[in-house]
């Protein structure tokens, strides 16, 4: 197998992106959960991320089977692919460190659950959500195939539009006024800067 530079920049970012995860992840696992809104849609969409982003690349790395949708990108864009995935892994790592022991990989809510409003949560409420996204932007710019290229931030896409309203929701129903609070004061992916709470 011959990897492309750029196939190599994206691996790297890969492989850092799996890191910071695996860190943070371990220092969230054990607490108890209070509210548990894990479903089929959830597995479901979990299953579909989990294709787009390492699945599809993966069989794209190792095999010719995806060659049928290859194309060739000019030069300058994978340079700034590898640009958008260092913002994306800066972002991830933050929004990991500002959410803490508050993370989960689906919609679930530990017993000491405190409502994370500093850092990179300050003024968007799914950081994380916008650096998956990025990266997979930076995904689609550094692999020179329609299919692993765009696959993550396709199925992420997905994932964003049917999850979000209803952790919004879990997080109304649990914190109440103060998370309608923080709903008034922030974007959803983008910063909002108006004045006030
Ligand atoms: N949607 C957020 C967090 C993703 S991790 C983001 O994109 O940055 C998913 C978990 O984070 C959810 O199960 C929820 O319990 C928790 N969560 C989301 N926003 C939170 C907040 N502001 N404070 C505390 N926990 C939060």
């Amino acid at each position: 197998m011959a990897i492309e530079p750029w196939n190599a920049v994206f691996l790297a970012g890969f492989a850092v992106y799996v890191a910071i995860r695996h860190v943070y992840e371990k220092r969230a696992r054990g607490a108890e959960k209070v509210v548990n809104r894990f479903d089929r849609l959830e597995a479901g969409l979990l299953a579909v991320v989990a294709a787009g982003t390492l699945i599809l690349p993966l069989i794209y790395l190792c095999t010719p089977w995806l060659a049928f949708a290859d194309y060739r990108l000019p030069a300058a864009v994978p340079r700034c692919g590898a640009a958008v995935m260092i913002a994306a892994l800066w972002l991830f790592h933050r929004s990991h460190a500002d959410l803490g022991r508050n993370w989960a990989v689906t919609l679930q809510l530990r017993r000491d659950h405190e409502l994370v409003r500093s850092g990179v949560y300050r003024r968007v409420r799914h950081p994380m959500y916008a650096a998956i996204l990025l990266f997979g932007v930076a995904q689609g710019m550094l692999l020179a195939n329609w299919l692993a290229g765009w696959s993550a931030l396709a199925t992420f896409a997905l994932l964003y539009i049917l999850r979000t309203p209803r952790e919004e929701r879990m997080l109304l129903d649990h914190f109440g006024e103060p998370y309608r609070d923080y709903m008034r004061a922030s974007g959803r992916l983008l910063p909002r800067w108006r004045r006030g709470k």
